[in-house]
């Protein structure tokens, strides 16, 4: 799990190759781009990345072009706990096709109190900026993969 780096503009990577800060537009973030400073080719993010404040969210969720899927848990939540490997699965499987966010509600309890969360885990598919399908309970990353395609393919707009 990665910590979620957003700003108005897109998403901020480290190059694996040179440890300099990148901006991925969020509105091309599906596009290969190279590190400004040693032109290593940057991939979009491969690991869950965890929100740290419900504006970050809003800023990443809101605008990248990219679907994303929404992990709500809590680090008591025992199935959670099992959900979190298989989103890490999920994030390789589909990198630079979908992000996987990670919302703490003990934390982030605005957001839980925003989207109606009563149990989790929930996982829910944004697409868009908005909201398109939701499931909760802990499944494999097999199912967790076809329930977002699923929920993409219903969308004409998205993809
Ligand atoms: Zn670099």
């Amino acid at each position: 799990m990665a910590a979620l780096e957003v700003d108005d503009r897109g998403l901020l990577v480290t190059c694996a190759s040179c440890g300099q800060k990148n901006r991925l537009a969020h509105e091309r973030l599906e596009q290969a781009t190279r590190c400004g400073r040693c032109k290593n080719l940057l991939s979009p993010p491969a690991a869950p990345l965890e929100a740290a404040t419900s504006a970050d969210f809003d800023r990443l969720v809101g605008h990248t072009s990219l679907p994303v899927v929404v992990d709500y848990w809590a680090p008591w939540c025992g199935p959670c706990r099992m959900v979190g490997p298989e989103l890490e699965k999920v994030a390789v499987n589909m990198a630079g096709r979908l992000l996987v966010v990670k919302v703490n509600t003990d934390v982030l309890t605005d957001l839980g109190q925003r989207f109606g969360i009563r149990s989790i885990p929930t996982m829910a598919v944004f697409a868009g900026g908005k909201e398109i399908a939701r499931t909760t309970g802990a499944r494999p990353a097999s199912e967790i993969e076809a329930f977002v395609r699923q929920a993409l393919a219903k969308q004409p707009a998205a993809q």
